[in-house]
């Protein structure tokens, strides 16, 4: 194990571009669960019925339900150890960039600067009408589905909605940096949904070294992983990089 640990951590202190693709599995340990997962959003709300984009369009105040769920989990939710793992990484100038498939607003909270999302971020509002962006702790998330103060149209978190298109400049952004990596950390992720799935592949091709943290093997397990550090990612990072720091 400990073996596991001095592999991993040679790699990113040898690194010159360590990129991170990052998870659901990275949230958890903040108490957000999987939306996929057994009790997660989409057990409790049919993603066709309410997390589409023509579904919100529709019937935004019915949508408006499973948001105000949604934003409960996120809002009051915090950075966990592996979040502020992340971010020391990036503040050894050692980490370039983090991919997330999140939308909880973590790293940015933990002090990382330079994270893709490809699902959007749920701590902003926006209106599909005139464009109006607000930072959704301006309003009360509860009850009464927040309406724009220009146009008065019901608002829309600023989340990619199923039906909704990838953020351009999130997937240039993403497959720029995985060309240009030699490491990527996968943490908390299966990466089996697109665009995420295609990451760690770009990477490895280029020949980056592949370093995956998470609770259970995944399909890249034993076919890209070169070095895999299975647990939780709140122990297992924080661990990994003060060893980094240690090198
Ligand atoms: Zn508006």
């Amino acid at each position: 194990m400990d073996d596991l640990y001095r592999r991993a951590a040679e790699i990113i202190k040898d690194s010159k571009c360590l990129i991170a693709l990052t998870g659901a599995g990275i949230s958890v340990e903040s108490g957000i669960p999987d939306f996929r997962s057994a009790g997660g959003l989409w057990d409790k709300y049919n993603p066709a019925e309410y997390a589409t984009i023509d579904a919100f369009r529709e019937d935004p105040v019915k949508v408006w339900q499973m948001i105000f769920d949604m934003s409960r989990i996120t809002q009051n939710a915090k950075p966990n150890p592996a979040h502020h793992a992340l971010a020391k990484l990036e503040e050894m100038n050692i980490l370039k960039s983090i991919i997330t498939q999140n939308i909880d607003n973590l790293h940015q909270e933990a002090g990382n600067t330079n994270v893709i999302e490809y699902h959007g971020n749920a701590s902003h509002l926006e209106c599909l009408k005139c464009f109006a962006s607000y930072p959704a702790e301006e309003f009360e998330l509860d009850g009464k589905p927040p309406t724009c103060t220009s146009c008065h149209e019901i608002l829309k978190p600023s989340v990619i909605f199923f039906g909704e298109m990838i953020p351009r400049n999130a997937l240039v952004d993403s497959q720029r940096y995985a060309e240009s990596s030699d490491a990527i950390l996968v943490v908390g992720t299966s990466a089996v949904v697109y665009p995420a799935s295609t990451i760690p592949y770009i990477a490895k091709q280029r020949g980056a070294q592949v370093i995956e943290m998470n609770l259970e093997e995944t399909g890249l397990t034993s076919s890209i992983t070169d070095v895999f550090i299975q647990g939780r990612v709140g122990e297992t990072l924080p661990k990994l990089i003060e060893l980094v720091a240690s090198l």
